[in-house]
């Protein structure tokens, strides 16, 4: 197995050792690596509780980031790493998280804590691999698997069941039986997790390559979490072929702006990324999806351009690729190219832009609410051709609308 940790995560884990303190990378990176794919980042695991750890960092700058687990998070060369102490779990009573943590030198038992068996083994440079529950085979037979027994585990933390699903759809492995069964038969305890976890499990989930597969085949816990996600044959294939990006691939699953605006806010998704995927399916509805080429599009695509920025009809237009059968694919490409022309040439697409302002207005004697008026009329004018953007054509224009 070839694991290459960067120089920075390997300095780290000498420090620990040199403090008297055992430790090894551990989780998604040792996952990854087996699986070929770079790591995002680089966990460390030490046989030592947090004050220890940070002792033997005193040179290096440690923030606290959840003392209270066990984690510090650690900058070795402008890099971050967590470290984290071995620990083992009490019991679940509130089916969020454990009554109790213990740090404990033992590193099966951290292991045991965690939730699949391919997210439960360690790597150490010199040591080689610990694999206690055999995640090296799963994976080579791309199987997911709970850590001890899927009910239990499950009704520890229905947060563990996006997480299946979640590492199914991006690393396209399949569910083992009983941890698929168990799936189903906990769906209900995930109206008791914290909804910015389920969030955080969802947007990622949405994001991979096998999503539409995973979508299909465990819908009902889906919209368990979200009432309002059409899950269809054709909503998934659609999703499996647009980009993989969280606001339109979700986009894709809801039908009205009410739903996706009450989709995101169950799921404390943040303003910005709420108002996205709103303005996408709002603007399935769009003029511009019906209007043959010709001038009354390129009027609503400026109008459209002007009010929502190139990003989003872009991100739009891919979702509509994405929707589109083969066949419809050229009338898109089509539109990228109108909204390319039109940023090279600057073109005027909102009332900032025209070559008058209202001050231009006021001073030919036009006052309050006229002014905007005036201007929206003209802005309509140059964004369907009939006015040229300059500043004598706009103010001939504007004197004979006083
Ligand atoms: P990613 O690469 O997406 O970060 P990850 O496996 O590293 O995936 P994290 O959420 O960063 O996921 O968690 C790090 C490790 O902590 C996991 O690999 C797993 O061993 C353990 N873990 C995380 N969440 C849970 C949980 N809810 N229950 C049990 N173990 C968990
Ligand atoms: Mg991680």
């Amino acid at each position: 197995m070839k694991i290459t940790p960067p120089p920075a995560a390997l300095k780290l884990l000498a420090l620990l050792e040199q403090a008297g303190l055992s430790a090894y990378f551990v989780g998604g990176c040792v996952r990854d690596a087996q699986l070929g794919l770079p790591p995002k980042d680089w966990d460390i695991a030490a046989a030592a509780p947090p004050e220890r750890v940070m002792r033997a960092c005193a040179g290096l700058r440690v923030i606290e980031s959840g003392l209270r687990h066990g984690t510090v998070t650690v900058l070795v060369d402008g890099q971050a790493f967590e470290v984290t102490s071995f620990r083992r779990e009490g019991n679940y009573s509130d089916r969020r998280r454990p009554d109790t943590i213990a740090f404990t030198a033992d590193l099966f038992a951290d292991l045991s804590r965690r939730d699949f068996t391919c997210n439960a083994m360690a790597w150490h440079p010199a040591k080689g691999l610990s694999d206690p529950f055999g995640g090296a085979a799963d994976l080579e037979a791309r199987t997911l698997r709970c850590v001890g027994g899927p009910a239990l585990r499950f009704a520890e933390d229905a947060l563990r069941i996006l997480r299946a699903l979640r590492f199914a759809a991006v690393l396209g492995l399949r569910l083992e039986a009983a941890t698929a069964a168990q799936c189903f038969a906990h769906k209900g305890a995930l109206a008791f997790v914290a909804a910015e976890r389920k969030r955080d499990e969802l947007l990622k989930l949405l994001c991979g390559a096998n999503t539409a597969a995973v979508l299909l085949e465990y819908a009902e816990i889906f919209t368990a979490i979200l009432p309002a996600l059409t899950i269809a044959g054709q909503s998934c294939a659609a999703l499996q072929t647009a980009p993989p990006r969280a606001h339109i691939r979700l986009a894709l699953l809801l039908q009205t702006e009410a739903d996706a605006r009450a989709s995101c806010e169950a799921l404390r998704c943040p303003r910005r990324f709420t108002d996205a995927v709103c303005l996408l399916v709002r603007l399935q509805k769009s003029a511009l999806a019906q209007l043959p080429p010709g001038s009354a599009r390129g009027a609503e695509l400026r109008r459209l351009l002007g009010r929502h920025g190139a990003a989003a009809l872009l991100d739009w237009i891919a979702l509509r690729e994405a929707q589109a059968p083969p066949g419809e694919q050229p009338e898109w490409t089509a539109l990228k190219t109108e909204i390319a022309a039109l940023q090279a040439d600057d073109a005027c697409l909102s009332r900032g832009q025209l070559a008058i302002n209202g001050k231009d207005l006021q001073a030919l004697g036009m006052r309050g609410r006229q002014v905007g008026e005036v201007l929206e009329r003209l802005l309509e004018q140059v964004l369907t051709g009939r006015l040229a953007n300059d500043r004598g054509t706009l103010l001939r224009a504007a004197q004979k609308k006083k």
